[in-house]
C-alpha cells in the first residue's frame, strides 16, 4: 500500500458519510453506477425524463446530498424531473409521500434490509428521507456503521 492510500483510507474511516451502497428498482436492478462516482462514492444510475425530454441521471449516493449529474437534458432549477428504472422502466415514484420542504413528489429506492430511501425531485431541492421497515436495532447498527449494506 502507498503512502497515498493509507492517508485516503485513514480519512475516509473517520468522515464516512452515510451512503446508499445497493440501491435497486422494486424489482432487485441495481441501480448502482461504477463508472461514474460522485463524493468518491458509486453513483445512482437511473432514467430522468423532465417534459418531453429523457437522459439520464446519475444520483449523488450521499444521504442528505445532492451533487447530482443529468446527463443529456437540461433541467432548471425549481422544475420537477420523474425517474425509471434502466433496467425495467418502473416508474421510481414514492406512492404516498410528497416533500416536506417543496411539497413535490419523491423518488423511491429500494435498499437491502428491507428499507428504502426517498428523495425529492426538485432540482435544486436537498430533501431526503430513510425509512428502514425492518427491527429498531437495524436502524441502530445501520447508523453506527454509518452505511446502507
Ligand atoms: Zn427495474
Ligand atoms: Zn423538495
Amino acid at each position: 500500500m502507498s503512502e497515498n492510500e493509507k492517508i485516503q483510507i485513514e480519512i475516509d474511516v473517520s468522515k464516512r458519510p452515510l451512503h446508499l451502497e445497493h440501491p435497486t428498482c422494486s424489482k432487485g436492478h441495481s441501480l448502482r453506477c461504477d463508472n461514474v462516482k460522485i463524493h468518491d462514492y458509486a453513483s445512482i444510475k437511473v432514467v430522468a425524463r423532465f417534459k418531453e425530454n429523457s437522459g439520464f441521471i446519475y444520483i449523488d449516493p450521499i444521504y442528505g446530498s445532492f451533487d447530482n449529474i443529468i446527463e443529456g437534458m437540461h433541467v432548471p432549477e425549481g422544475e420537477v424531473i420523474e425517474l425509471f428504472c434502466p433496467e425495467c422502466d418502473e416508474k421510481l415514484l414514492a406512492p404516498t409521500d410528497t416533500c416536506q420542504v417543496c411539497l413535490s413528489p419523491m423518488f423511491l429506492f429500494h435498499l437491502p434490509n428491507n428499507s428504502i430511501i426517498e428523495g425529492c425531485m426538485q432540482k435544486g431541492c436537498m430533501f431526503h428521507k430513510l425509512k428502514i421497515i425492518d427491527a429498531e436495532e437495524q436502524v441502530a447498527r445501520l447508523f453506527e456503521e454509518r452505511m446502507l449494506l
